[in-house]
C-alpha cells in the first residue's frame, strides 16, 4: 500500500475498503506519475473532499446497519412469539399440537392448561382442570381430518 502524507488517517478509519478503491487507484496513479513526495495541492484537496464524503457515507451506513440490526432482532423475537402461538391449533373447542413438520400429534390438548387430555375411547376428552371436549377418542381421527 503506498504511503501518502495525510492519506493513511482516513484509510484506517474506514471499515469498508470498497469505497476507497477509486481513491486508492487515484493515489497510485499520482505516485506513479509524480512520485510519492510530489502531490499538488489540488490533488490533496480532492483527496480530502473524497475522504470526507466517504467518512460521512461510512457513518451513514453504520447508522443504517445499527437500525437494521435492531429491526431484525425485533422481527426475530416477533416471529418466535408467533411460532409459539401457532404451536397449537384450536378446533372444536380443543387444542391440537403441531409437530415441526406441520402435522399434528395424535393427541388432544386442554385449551386452558395445554396439557394432554384423556379419553377412555367413548367418554369425551377431559382434563384435570375440569375442561372437557365435545368429542371422544373414537372420533379423534375424523376430528383431526378437519384440521387445517
Ligand atoms: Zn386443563
Amino acid at each position: 500500500m503506498p504511503q501518502v502524507a495525510g492519506g493513511s488517517a482516513f484509510y484506517v478509519r474506514c471499515h469498508s475498503r470498497i469505497y476507497f478503491m477509486g481513491l486508492i487507484e487515484y493515489l497510485d496513479k499520482l505516485i506513479v506519475e509524480h512520485g510519492s513526495s510530489v502531490i499538488a495541492d489540488k490533488h490533496r484537496d480532492f483527496i480530502r473532499a473524497q475522504a470526507a464524503a466517504l467518512e460521512k457515507k461510512v457513518a451513514d451506513l453504520e447508522a443504517d446497519n445499527t437500525a437494521l440490526k435492531k429491526r431484525v432482532s425485533h422481527l426475530e423475537s416477533e416471529l418466535a412469539a408467533q411460532t409459539r402461538l401457532k404451536e397449537f391449533e384450536e378446533h372444536r373447542g380443543a387444542f391440537f399440537k403441531r409437530k415441526p413438520d406441520g402435522s399434528y400429534h395424535l393427541a388432544v390438548y386442554c385449551p386452558r392448561c395445554k396439557q394432554s387430555a384423556n379419553s377412555n375411547h367413548m367418554l369425551p376428552y377431559s382434563c384435570s382442570c375440569g375442561w372437557s371436549a365435545g368429542f371422544a377418542a373414537w372420533e379423534l381421527k375424523s376430528v383431526m381430518k378437519e384440521l387445517p
